[in-house]
């Protein structure tokens, strides 16, 4: 296959976008508010916009946007580190093999505690994370690890972060039963992804770029995309995102699950200064608002390198998925059973626990979301999309969302959870316009509140 990425037509697009009239720029927001997606010509007219007036209004209709197709769902996850062995050298990463610190990958027993602390905190949905190597963590420890997970309780979705793989070995995670395949670019611009990459399997370009496009020949439905935000110009990886995303569309008939922004932060035997100036939060604001309005219907999922005021603020101009409670070590969940502390890939910013967290989306209007209904219901890849693309996505995607939120503060909530949850609750039943809809919503949450679990639509 040709790769989809010239950085020749990268460039020559954000040039002639850059002199962009205010008039063409409020045409182009005009044409975003409809929530249909923009050309590559639109994408880099908002990326060039500089002035304050401007900016305001995208971030204002990338909220718009983001409320009419989400409603005021925000769907609640952890990461789950199993290994940090790594045979990668990628510059910017604390699992690099430069970095010499006792290794280790967790055995099914420390699995098994590392999944009740995070079911003890609530969560339902995970995102497996490993390093790359296939000797010490090979794809068959995944695989087991997989099944660990779904033995040790009630984790309903776990989306796997692994390294860039064969279509055999896709098919293998398939057959696990995975949520999301998620794997970030990093960086689209290929000499500076080969410079940070040095000497080591991933520094294979192609074999990254097309790794999405394996994983959905191997029968993978819903993959999820990123970009390590600065790494490199900002403006040049938003414009590649939205090629791949294109040339999966194209040749796969389905784009991105989600996309995921994180941002580079310090970890260890890295310095933040030998990668230049980095993304200002203004900047990394017009990133999620743009993604926002030119993948309307892809996730934007938002971790915890970010800071709470940051990550409050973009919940309400575009993420609809945030990670809460994290840990970014192996065995971190635990750590007090080990003798050496794990080692974290990088830092984390917002270290508010999962309840914290419901309780701020909730005093915000927000709806926190343990659902993972769709994927069990065969939602997913052009199914999931034909859906949200009618606009119906809102109506499974709302009372699952009520749904797994009573049965959290049920099993979890303390008495200041539950009072917001009962009153929230019932505010949101008054939405509900269609009374057999209102009905059977009102029935399942009875069962819920009589201890009834996993139940959704
Ligand atoms: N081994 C897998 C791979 O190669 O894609 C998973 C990588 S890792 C567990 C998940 C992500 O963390 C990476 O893809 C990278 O974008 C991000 N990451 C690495 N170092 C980081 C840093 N210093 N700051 C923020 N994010 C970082």
């Amino acid at each position: 296959m040709e790769p989809f990425i010239h950085i020749q037509e990268i460039e020559a697009l954000l040039h002639q976008t850059a002199s962009a009239t205010p008039r063409r720029i409020h045409e182009v927001l005009d044409h975003a508010a409809l929530g249909k997606g923009l050309s590559f010509e639109e994408i880099g007219v908002l990326l060039n916009i500089e002035d304050d007036a401007s900016l305001n209004r995208l971030f204002q209709v990338a909220g718009d946007v983001k409320s009419k197709i989400y409603g005021n769902r925000v769907v609640l996850f952890a990461p789950l580190y199993i290994s940090d062995y790594c045979k990668n050298n990628c510059t910017y990463c604390g699992y690099k093999r430069d970095n010499l610190f006792p290794r280790r990958k967790l055995t099914r027993e420390e699995i098994i505690r590392e999944v009740q602390v995070l079911e003890a905190l609530g969560h339902k949905r995970l995102a497996l994370e490993v390093g790359e190597d296939e000797v010490n963590c090979p794809l068959d420890y995944v695989l087991e690890a997989i099944d660990w997970i779904y033995e040790a309780g009630d984790i309903r979705r776990i989306n796997v972060n692994v390294a860039a793989t064969t279509v055999e070995n896709y098919r293998r995670l398939k057959e696990k039963k995975i949520g999301t395949y998620i794997l970030f670019q990093e960086t689209y611009h290929r000499p500076t992804y080969e410079n940070l990459h040095p000497q080591s399997l991933k520094g294979d370009y192609e074999r990254q770029l097309f790794a999405h496009h394996r994983a959905m020949e191997a029968g993978i439905e819903d993959v999820g995309g990123g970009v390590l935000f600065g790494l490199y110009d900002y403006k040049f990886e938003v414009m590649a995102m939205v090629m791949h995303n294109a040339a999966l569309e194209k040749d796969r008939g389905v784009g991105f699950h989600t996309v995921s922004v994180p941002r580079l932060k310090k970890a260890s035997g890295m310095s933040l200064d030998s990668f230049g100036k980095g993304v200002s939060d203004r900047e990394f604001k017009k990133i999620v608002t743009i993604l926002r309005l030119a993948l309307p219907y892809a996730g934007i999922i938002l971790s915890t390198r970010e800071t709470e005021e940051i990550r409050t603020d973009l919940i309400h101009h575009g993420i609809s998925q945030v990670s809460a409670g994290s840990q970014t070590g192996v065995g971190s969940y635990n750590e007090s059973a080990f003798e050496d502390k794990p080692t974290t890939q990088f830092e984390v910013s917002d270290d508010r626990s999962p309840m914290e967290v419901i309780k701020s989306l909730l005093k915000m209007g927000f709806l926190p979301s343990y659902c993972t209904a769709c994927y069990r219901m065969g939602r997913t890849g052009d199914a999931f999309m034909e859906i949200v693309r009618a606009g119906k996505i809102g109506e499974m995607c709302h009372p699952n969302a009520l749904l797994t939120i009573n049965e959290y503060a049920l099993q979890y909530g303390d008495d200041e959870l539950k009072e917001l949850i009962a009153s929230f609750t019932l505010s949101e039943l008054e939405k509900i316009t269609n009374p057999v809809k209102k009905q059977k919503l009102i029935d399942a949450l009875a069962l819920v509140n009589q201890g009834v679990k996993d139940l959704y639509v």
